[in-house]
């Protein structure tokens, strides 16, 4: 045992935790969880605990559906809301998910990101992140919008506020939400830089301390739980799908992306052009370049492009700017002596999207750029939704994929996102997508009804 296990151990016994929850997500970024007793632990850190991996999405097949959930003792945190004020407490651990044989099994969303992160420390560079996650508050629960899904009609979910952009309200609902989600991440561990109302009625913003992209991706599935609950103490409840409300902003999840070379930001170049460096720049071009094909990934449902079409700061143009905010990468502006923040944003991302596979495509991008020395065109200084088509033509900006379906088609051929998810969960995704896509094809909708019903 080493010792951050023995830490754990202690740590268990100190401070009566009765049950240890083993996290890890499915392909999706839906979080799992099976529960243990404190002394099935040490057998879990030397040989894993079991289970079906068949029953879930994208885990295996049924023919080779035994899996092991091994804890990653560096991600032990007590979860502050259960238990019963300081005793008989519950505590996580994110898991590596592995194959009887003890391998990676080939649909762990969080050993792709591992993988893909290794491939940058072969290149001497470790990768950071840092998450500005939105998400929508409503009233009541999800029920009262959608019934029961099937017969019943579906309402548009109710917003618990009417405000906007950073209003600040004496007594604001929303105000006392994002104190108490904090307060909670905090109490996990999880440093929040900036919180604030968004410009949707009920929408919020929360943003993650910068760290290395596996500690964000973590922290992103644990944000994405901790809000839920929190909205539920509150009797309201949190959604980060990606477009809730037809006339409203959509939930995106702009991820600000940085390499270092030890304590070095390679991304940092002191009087080089916005101080960006050579490989910022050729970052940047491989996130340009491989956009179309990694846009399943970062915006990966049917509704995620109901958000992706250019109204709402959402980026819909494979462009970047300096201080621009409506092309697909902004390059924030750079504070003089803060070698360390410069960094680039990526604003496509949104807040359903599953964090590590996410990272792991822009990762892949990114250092692809590098790797091949990608030219950068010139950044973009106007509102690229203002340009007309021609002009976009002429300066070589092109789209992201308007659909679920045309972006199934774009990541179908793509070398980079195969590789980095590896052939087996890259056929899976597929398959997933094109199911969902079969299914919201066959939809006939509100809009359609409205439309044509009477005048056809
Ligand atoms: N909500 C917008 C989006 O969907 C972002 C708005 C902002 O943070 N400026 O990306
Ligand atoms: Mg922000
Ligand atoms: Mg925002
Ligand atoms: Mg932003």
């Amino acid at each position: 045992m080493d010792r951050q296990q023995e830490f754990v151990l202690r740590s268990i016994e100190e401070r009566d935790i009765r049950f240890v929850r083993l996290w890890f997500s499915d392909v999706l970024g839906g979080l799992k969880s099976v529960a243990i007793a404190p002394a099935e632990l040490e057998g879990a850190f030397s040989e894993g605990i079991g289970f079906d991996g068949s029953s879930i999405e994208g885990l295996a097949r049924r023919s080779e559906a035994d899996m092991i959930a091994r804890p990653d003792p560096s991600t032990f945190q007590v979860l502050p809301w259960r238990g019963d004020g300081g005793s008989a407490g519950t505590a996580r651990m994110f898991c590596d998910v592995l194959t009887p044989d003890g391998e990676p099994a080939l649909a762990d969303s969080r050993n792709v990101l591992k993988r893909t992160l290794s491939r940058a420390a072969e290149k001497g560079f470790t990768f950071y992140t840092h998450p500005e996650i939105e998400f929508y508050l409503f009233r009541g629960t999800p029920a009262d919008s959608v019934g029961d899904g099937r017969t019943d009609p579906v309402h548009p979910p109710v917003p618990v506020d009417t405000m906007g952009y950073f209003d600040h309200v004496a007594g604001g609902a929303t105000h006392d939400f994002r104190r108490a989600a904090i307060a909670m991440l905090e109490a996990m561990g999880i440093s929040v830089e900036f919180s604030h109302h968004e410009a949707g009625p009920g929408q919020n913003e929360i943003d993650l301390r910068y760290a290395d992209a596996l500690t964000t991706a973590d922290n992103v599935m644990t944000f994405r739980t901790v809000v839920k609950e929190v909205a539920l103490q509150q009797g309201v409840y949190a959604s980060f799908m990606p477009k809730p409300l037809a006339d409203q902003p959509g939930s995106g999840m702009h991820t600000h992306l940085s390499l270092f070379e030890g304590d070095r930001n390679a991304f940092h170049e002191p009087g080089a052009k916005y101080e960006l460096s050579a490989t910022a720049r050729h970052f940047i071009a491989g996130l340009l370049r491989h956009a179309p094909e990694t846009t399943l990934i970062t915006s990966q449902f049917v509704n995620s492009y109901k958000r992706l079409w250019g109204g709402s700061e959402a980026p819909s143009d494979i462009a970047w700017g300096h201080n621009n905010r409506s092309g697909l990468v902004r390059v924030p502006m750079y504070k003089p002596g803060k070698a360390q923040s410069a960094r680039v944003e990526h604003r496509g991302i949104d807040a359903a999207a599953n964090p590590y596979l996410a990272y792991a495509v822009l990762l892949a991008a990114g250092l692809k750029g590098v790797e091949e020395e990608y030219p950068l065109a010139e950044g973009v200084d106007e509102d690229v939704a203002l340009l007309s088509g021609a002009e976009r033509r002429a300066m070589g900006i092109g789209q992201l994929p308007a659909s679920l379906d045309h972006a199934i088609s774009l990541t179908e051929g793509s070398e980079l996102v195969a590789e980095t998810l590896g052939e087996s969960m890259f056929e899976h995704v597929l398959r997933n997508k094109r199911a969902e896509w079969v299914d919201y094809r066959a939809q006939v909708t509100p809009f359609e009804l409205r439309r044509f019903l009477s005048w056809l």
